[in-house]
């Protein structure tokens, strides 16, 4: 399954990379020596961190750097998130220490095994307990050499990649598991909430601020969209629904590579795997080959992503195929 993914993904981002940066395919789609984190309090002791242009990147539909967050309590603080590598990783423990006012990080968390965000859990203080999706850390148990290989080839060399070493979950959350954690007068739930991108995703629901921490299976808002890495169509509209459905509808969410949205901005995401849930499911009922699917499923009306041209083409519509053809 990696190894697919790997493949399909060298080949869709040197496109994915043209695309958005109008340059040479060396260039990553962002940089981490580049790239300066910022926080947003949403609410006392309720941080999201975010990329310093993320908000304009989002919002012309051009990728964004990693995003995370904080939740202090009394007794410490919780991270989302460690970063692609040690400058960035640094730059969210010294936001942490800064609006934690120095309180001791008892946690953080990895939504998945992808590296930019969790290559920084590395440089986190010995005494922080790491959290992951027991998946997760099964994943980078056995292929951190392969998804270190992949990172640079994509985010480029020199970009702190080739020093990192493994550092795992101490704590894990077991499939279709919870967590809740007190951090003194504010809990916060860790939640799998099935098959979303990874298969070892962990939403962070702070219920008191009503805040949710998605990673990667929600990238941004509107005009992103979800990138079946993985494939699974079924099971991520499934999930994506789910999580629709516990949001109250004044939550917030902060995703995997942008600024915090509002519950219905979640509508788009479900209503663009739901659009090529129904017409790849059409085509295959007509006996469609693959490249007819793909030529038939345009969907241009979501085309306002500036990865569109691989991401739907190239990575969703394909994934639709194998998971509703079952071939
Ligand atoms: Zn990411």
């Amino acid at each position: 399954m990696k190894t697919l993914k790997h493949t399909l993904l060298a080949a869709s981002m040197a496109a994915a990379l043209a695309l958005a940066n109008g340059a040479h395919a060396a260039e990553p789609v962002w940089d981490g020596n580049k790239i300066e984190m910022v926080s947003e309090t949403l609410s006392p002791g309720v941080f999201a961190f975010y990329a310093i242009d993320a908000k304009a990147l989002n919002t012309k539909g051009a990728a964004a750097g990693t995003s995370g967050g904080l939740v202090v309590g009394s007794k410490g603080a919780l991270l989302i998130d460690t970063m692609l590598n040690k400058r960035l990783n640094k730059q969210v423990q010294d936001l942490g220490r800064k609006l934690g006012k120095n309180k001791p990080l008892l946690y953080a968390i990895n939504t998945s095994a992808h590296g930019d965000h969790s290559f920084g859990n590395m440089y986190l203080p010995a005494s922080t307990t790491i959290i992951q999706h027991a998946n997760t850390r099964t994943y980078v148990d056995q292929h951190l050499a392969d998804d270190k290989a992949f990172m640079i080839k994509n985010f480029g060399t020199g970009r702190g990649i080739e020093e990192i070493k493994a550092r795992t979950g101490d704590l894990l959350v077991p499939a279709g598991g919870k967590l809740t954690l007190d951090l003194g007068g504010k809990t916060v739930d860790i939640m799998d909430f099935g098959f979303a991108q990874t298969g070892g995703d962990l939403w962070v629901w702070e219920p008191q601020s009503k805040v949710m921490w998605s990673g990667n299976p929600v990238i941004a808002s509107k005009p992103a969209l979800p990138w079946l890495l993985d494939g699974h169509l079924v099971a991520s509209l499934e999930t994506l629904r789910k999580v629709y459905d516990f949001l109250p509808s004044d939550a917030r969410i902060v995703p995997g590579h942008g600024v915090p949205m509002a519950r219905e901005d979640l509508k788009w995401h479900i209503d663009y795997l739901a659009t090529v849930r129904t017409q790849v499911q059409a085509a295959v009922d007509q006996g469609l080959t693959l490249e007819q699917t793909v030529k038939q499923v345009a969907m241009p009306e979501f085309g306002g992503y500036a990865l569109f041209g691989w991401v739907h083409p190239g990575l969703n519509v394909p994934a639709a195929y194998k998971d509703l053809s079952k071939k």
